[in-house]
Order: C-alpha cells, then sequence, then structure tokens
C-alpha cells in the first residue's frame, strides 16, 4: 500500500517538473545577429579607454592598438615628453585621427589618481575599459637590507595604486557596464628565487579579480587580469633573453602587441561572460620558468 502512495506521488512530482521545466522555457542559442556580430567585436568606436603606464613598453602597446580600433584613449605616464611621443603615434594609428588626452601622474600619489580620472571625464565624458598596467618588478629576496623599502614601493605602485584606481572609477564603469583590465604575470603563478615581494604582490592582484569578479559582476562590470610572460621592453633588457626564447615553448619573446590583442579580447564582446580570469599570454613560458630557480 505504501509502495503504491510512493509510487503515486513520485509521478505526480515528475509530471510537475515535466509542466514546470518544459524545453520551451530555456534559451539554448543566440540569434543569426549576435552570431553576426562577433565579426564586429573589435570595433572600439566610441570607447573610452585608460590605460596606466601608457607612455612606454606593454602600456604604449595597448594604448596604440586601441587607438586602431577606433577608441579615445587616455596616454599617461611620468614624463611628459614620452607621453607625449605615444600620444602623437596613437593619433597617428587612429582611423579617425583621434587625439589622446595626455596626463602627467605619479600613481603613487592620490591627488594624481583623481585628476586621471576627473580629467578623462571632463575630457570625454565617460570611462568603458580601465586597464592598469603600469608596475615595477625589481629583484627582492629576504635577506637584502632594503628589502622593506623595495617591498612598500612595489606594493603601493603595483597594487595600491591599483586598488585605489578601480575603486575611484567603478561608478562611472558602471553606467557603461565597463570593465577593468589589471596586467599581472606568470610571476603570480610560478615562484622565482628573486622575486619575492613581485611574486607576492602579482598574485595578490590575480585574487583582486577574483573577489572583485564577485563584487562588481551584478553591477555589470567584468574584472580580469592578463599574464604575460617575457615581453621586449625597451626598460627592461635581460641578458637571459637566449635562456627564455629556449625555455619558451613558442620559441620567441613577446612584444607589447602580443599582449595588447590579450587585453583588446577580454575588452571585447567576445569576452562578455569572462569575469575574475587570469589569462596567461605567455608563448608557454610558464611551464618552464621553474628551471631559471636552478643555479
Ligand atoms: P615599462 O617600464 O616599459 O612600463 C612600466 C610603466 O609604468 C612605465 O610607463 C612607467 O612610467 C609606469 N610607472 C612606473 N611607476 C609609476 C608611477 N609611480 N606612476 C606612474 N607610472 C608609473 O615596463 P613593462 O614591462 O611594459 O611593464 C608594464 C606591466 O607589465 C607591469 O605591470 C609589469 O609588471 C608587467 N609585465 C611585464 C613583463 C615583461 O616581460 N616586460 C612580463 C610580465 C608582466
Amino acid at each position: 500500500m505504501q509502495s503504491i502512495l510512493l509510487i503515486t506521488l513520485l509521478s505526480i512530482a515528475a509530471a510537475v517538473v515535466t509542466v514546470t521545466a518544459s524545453a520551451d522555457d530555456y534559451v539554448f542559442d543566440y540569434s543569426d545577429d549576435d552570431y553576426r556580430s562577433v565579426a564586429n567585436s573589435r570595433n572600439f568606436t566610441d570607447k573610452v579607454v585608460l590605460v596606466t603606464g601608457s607612455s612606454s613598453g606593454i602600456g604604449e602597446g595597448i594604448v596604440k592598438l586601441f587607438s586602431v580600433l577606433g577608441a579615445r584613449v587616455v596616454v599617461t605616464g611620468r614624463k611628459e615628453a614620452d607621453i607625449h611621443r605615444v600620444a602623437q603615434d596613437c593619433q597617428r594609428l587612429s582611423p579617425n585621427k583621434l587625439k589622446p588626452l595626455e596626463v602627467v601622474a605619479d600613481l603613487t600619489k592620490s591627488a594624481d589618481l583623481s585628476t586621471l580620472l576627473n580629467e578623462t571625464i571632463k575630457t570625454f565624458g565617460k570611462l568603458d575599459v580601465l586597464v592598469n598596467n603600469a608596475g615595477i618588478y625589481p629583484a627582492t629576496t629576504i635577506d637584502q637590507t632594503n628589502l622593506l623599502q623595495l617591498w612598500d614601493q612595489i606594493f603601493n605602485i603595483d597594487l595600491r595604486a591599483v586598488v585605489e584606481l578601480i575603486h575611484l572609477a567603478v561608478p562611472y564603469l558602471e553606467k557603461t557596464n565597463g570593465t577593468v583590465i589589471d596586467i599581472s604575470s606568470i610571476s603570480s603563478l610560478a615562484p622565482m628565487i628573486d622575486k619575492l615581494a613581485y611574486n607576492s604582490v602579482k598574485s595578490s592582484l590575480d585574487m583582486l579579480a577574483r573577489v572583485l569578479a564577485l563584487e562588481l559582476g551584478p553591477k555589470g562590470i567584468r574584472v580580469n587580469t592578463l599574464n604575460p610572460g617575457a615581453v621586449n621592453v625597451k626598460s627592461y633588457t635581460s641578458d637571459l633573453s637566449n635562456d627564455y626564447i629556449k625555455a619558451t615553448p613558442l620559441r620567441r619573446i613577446g612584444l607589447p602587441l602580443d599582449i595588447a590583442k590579450g587585453v583588446a579580447f577580454l575588452a571585447s564582446t567576445d569576452a562578455s561572460f569572462i569575469t575574475g580570469a587570469n589569462l596567461v599570454v605567455d608563448g608557454g613560458l610558464v611551464y618552464n620558468i621553474g628551471g631559471f630557480n636552478i643555479k
């Protein structure tokens, strides 16, 4: 008797599930137009993109690529002449010859961070993409005499300034369904024997993106990191270059454009379902970098 009752109840429950969860209630695909729009996903016309540390190296590559893709860009750093040189290149590369905003700012100064953001909003009226790229990477070990001085310097530029700028930018990014991309490193993933502070700070940056993804996702803001491997920039030339090439499965060192392409992907509508991710762009170096710790 009890088993008949149980079977009857299960049948009713199954019927209810069938009624409440019919296939018609789900969306299984986007429209044809959504598929077609992917062909246009790298068009950043009318988008405003701010990239810190864009007066040289990887940041310079990022503002140049966004200019090619039609965006209005903010070029910023500490040296006016470098900023101006990069801004001129951006204008030349921009399809509509858009003039970038040039801002001299020291990211360790709160007043400069406010000026950077206020000038951006005053000039362009909004912010769509914030790329926290500026960073320093001096060697540090636990036994060095000036360790804590360097530790504070690295954390102030590579992490504190990032947090402060995101804090200031959120109200504007909320209005545009904007996105944040922080330039981390494969140093966040694999320890290097002389990178005590840098390994620690870049790991924190990766976790920052994951935590902010939780807080800012419901506001429509995506937060990710891009983690480069070895990239040739003028401020840092390493006598390990040949060793890096050998250790990189794709057998070359990266250039700023390799990183900029990854940033443009994360900022694009192609990445509209990606947040809290740490995208490695390194030619595969991370899998061999541990070998550099063996003397
Ligand atoms: P870079 O020296 O060319 O660029 C660093 C930029 O940060 C410069 O424009 C500099 O002016 C700016 N900056 C530094 N301190 C600043 C401050 N106090 N205020 C304002 N701006 C400041 O070096 P890069 O290699 O292009 O570095 C860019 C980012 O890429 C960094 O976050 C770095 O950690 C990361 N990265 C670089 C490599 C690489 O191999 N080059 C690898 C992994 C990650």
